[in-house]
Protein backbone atom coordinates (compact mmCIF):
# COMPACT_ATOMS: atom_id res chain seq x y z
CA UNK A 1 0.00 0.00 0.00
CA UNK A 2 1.56 3.10 -0.80
CA UNK A 3 2.86 5.71 1.43
CA UNK A 4 0.69 8.95 2.84
CA UNK A 5 1.67 11.94 5.25
CA UNK A 6 0.09 12.69 9.19
CA UNK A 7 -0.69 16.29 7.89
CA UNK A 8 -0.98 16.91 11.53
CA UNK A 9 2.32 15.91 12.22
CA UNK A 10 4.26 17.53 8.93
CA UNK A 11 5.93 20.24 9.38
CA UNK A 12 7.30 20.43 5.96
CA UNK A 13 11.07 19.84 7.33
CA UNK A 14 10.65 23.37 8.52
CA UNK A 15 10.72 25.11 5.10
CA UNK A 16 14.23 23.58 3.79
CA UNK A 17 14.57 23.45 0.27
CA UNK A 18 14.47 19.75 -0.32
CA UNK A 19 12.20 18.03 2.27
CA UNK A 20 13.99 14.70 3.29
CA UNK A 21 10.99 12.51 2.25
CA UNK A 22 11.63 14.04 -1.34
CA UNK A 23 15.58 13.61 -0.79
CA UNK A 24 15.14 10.00 -0.23
CA UNK A 25 12.78 8.95 -2.34
CA UNK A 26 13.86 6.81 -5.35
CA UNK A 27 10.83 7.36 -7.21
CA UNK A 28 10.58 10.93 -6.89
CA UNK A 29 7.06 10.67 -5.81
CA UNK A 30 7.16 12.96 -2.99
CA UNK A 31 6.03 16.94 -3.18
CA UNK A 32 5.59 19.57 -0.68
CA UNK A 33 2.66 22.17 -0.73
CA UNK A 34 5.16 25.17 -0.04
CA UNK A 35 1.77 27.02 0.76
CA UNK A 36 0.66 24.36 3.40
CA UNK A 37 4.55 23.65 4.39
CA UNK A 38 2.63 20.10 4.01
CA UNK A 39 4.33 16.73 1.77
CA UNK A 40 2.01 14.50 -0.07
CA UNK A 41 2.57 11.73 -2.36
CA UNK A 42 1.48 12.74 -5.77
CA UNK A 43 1.49 9.10 -7.53
CA UNK A 44 0.49 6.68 -4.86
CA UNK A 45 0.19 4.14 -7.71
CA UNK A 46 3.62 4.15 -8.66
CA UNK A 47 5.15 3.85 -4.45
CA UNK A 48 7.79 1.44 -4.66
CA UNK A 49 6.58 0.54 -0.94
CA UNK A 50 10.23 0.99 0.01
CA UNK A 51 9.07 2.65 3.59
CA UNK A 52 12.37 4.89 2.92
CA UNK A 53 10.31 8.25 3.20
CA UNK A 54 9.10 6.53 6.30
CA UNK A 55 12.16 6.04 8.52
CA UNK A 56 13.97 9.09 7.08
CA UNK A 57 11.03 11.48 8.56
CA UNK A 58 12.17 13.07 11.47
CA UNK A 59 8.73 13.62 12.98
CA UNK A 60 7.14 9.96 12.01
CA UNK A 61 4.78 12.14 9.88
CA UNK A 62 4.56 9.11 7.11
CA UNK A 63 3.15 6.34 7.09
CA UNK A 64 2.70 3.03 4.55
CA UNK A 65 -0.41 1.00 5.31
CA UNK A 66 0.61 -2.23 5.25
CA UNK A 67 -1.26 -5.56 3.23
CA UNK A 68 -4.25 -6.39 5.02
CA UNK A 69 -2.33 -10.27 4.96
CA UNK A 70 0.87 -9.46 7.20
CA UNK A 71 -0.63 -6.13 8.81
CA UNK A 72 -4.02 -7.03 9.82
CA UNK A 73 -6.87 -4.46 10.20
CA UNK A 74 -5.97 -2.65 14.16
CA UNK A 75 -2.24 -3.24 13.55
CA UNK A 76 0.85 -0.81 12.74
CA UNK A 77 4.09 -1.03 12.19
CA UNK A 78 6.42 2.41 13.13
CA UNK A 79 9.64 3.40 12.12
CA UNK A 80 11.57 5.78 14.98
CA UNK A 81 14.61 6.79 13.59
CA UNK A 82 17.45 7.91 15.89
CA UNK A 83 21.71 8.58 15.02
CA UNK A 84 22.58 5.43 15.46
CA UNK A 85 19.68 3.20 15.01
CA UNK A 86 15.88 2.11 14.10
CA UNK A 87 13.64 1.14 15.87
CA UNK A 88 10.70 -0.81 14.53
CA UNK A 89 7.47 -1.10 16.98
CA UNK A 90 5.14 -3.46 16.08
CA UNK A 91 1.95 -3.70 17.25
CA UNK A 92 -0.70 -6.29 16.74
CA UNK A 93 -4.41 -6.62 16.95
CA UNK A 94 -4.74 -7.98 20.40
CA UNK A 95 -2.39 -4.87 21.66
CA UNK A 96 0.40 -6.50 22.34
CA UNK A 97 3.65 -4.58 21.04
CA UNK A 98 7.55 -6.20 19.92
CA UNK A 99 10.33 -4.04 19.17
CA UNK A 100 13.03 -4.57 16.70
CA UNK A 101 16.35 -2.16 16.90
CA UNK A 102 18.71 -2.18 13.46
CA UNK A 103 22.01 -0.33 13.91
CA UNK A 104 22.63 2.31 11.23
CA UNK A 105 25.79 4.14 10.27
CA UNK A 106 26.40 7.22 9.11
CA UNK A 107 28.41 7.36 5.74
CA UNK A 108 31.66 10.35 4.96
CA UNK A 109 28.78 11.89 2.89
CA UNK A 110 26.41 11.80 6.04
CA UNK A 111 23.96 9.61 4.30
CA UNK A 112 22.93 7.25 6.79
CA UNK A 113 22.83 3.77 6.12
CA UNK A 114 21.65 0.05 7.25
CA UNK A 115 24.81 -1.25 9.15
CA UNK A 116 24.51 -4.68 6.98
CA UNK A 117 23.24 -6.68 10.05
CA UNK A 118 25.22 -10.11 10.36
CA UNK A 119 29.18 -9.82 9.31
CA UNK A 120 31.19 -12.96 9.64
CA UNK A 121 32.35 -13.34 13.47
CA UNK A 122 29.53 -11.27 14.64
CA UNK A 123 28.29 -12.46 18.20
CA UNK A 124 24.64 -13.86 16.87
CA UNK A 125 23.44 -12.91 20.68
CA UNK A 126 24.61 -9.48 20.33
CA UNK A 127 22.07 -7.09 21.68
CA UNK A 128 23.01 -4.97 18.46
CA UNK A 129 21.82 -8.00 16.09
CA UNK A 130 18.64 -9.29 18.12
CA UNK A 131 15.19 -9.39 16.37
CA UNK A 132 13.11 -10.64 19.14
CA UNK A 133 13.52 -11.86 22.50
CA UNK A 134 13.11 -15.58 22.66
CA UNK A 135 15.74 -15.70 19.47
CA UNK A 136 18.35 -14.73 22.24
CA UNK A 137 16.90 -16.59 24.82
CA UNK A 138 15.41 -13.74 26.57
CA UNK A 139 11.75 -13.50 27.75
CA UNK A 140 11.60 -9.36 27.08
CA UNK A 141 13.61 -7.22 25.36
CA UNK A 142 16.83 -5.65 26.97
CA UNK A 143 16.71 -1.65 27.81
CA UNK A 144 17.40 0.30 24.42
CA UNK A 145 20.93 2.41 24.62
FE1 LIG B 1 6.78 16.30 6.20
FE2 LIG B 1 8.19 14.24 7.12
FE3 LIG B 1 8.22 14.82 4.51
FE4 LIG B 1 9.47 16.40 6.25
S1 LIG B 1 9.99 14.27 5.78
S2 LIG B 1 8.10 17.07 4.57
S3 LIG B 1 8.09 16.32 8.03
S4 LIG B 1 6.44 14.14 5.70
FE1 LIG C 1 8.84 6.99 -2.31
FE2 LIG C 1 9.36 4.65 -1.10
FE3 LIG C 1 8.02 6.61 0.21
FE4 LIG C 1 6.83 5.28 -1.81
S1 LIG C 1 7.49 4.41 0.18
S2 LIG C 1 6.80 7.51 -1.49
S3 LIG C 1 8.57 4.94 -3.20
S4 LIG C 1 10.16 6.69 -0.51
Amino acid sequence: MPSYVITDKCDGCKALDKTACQHICPNDLMVLDKEKMKAYNQAPDMCWECMCCVKICPVQAMEVRGYADFVPLGASVTPMRSTDSIMWTVKFRNGSLKRFKFPIRTTPEGQAVPDGGYKSGDDLNSQELFTEPESCGMDTLPPVK
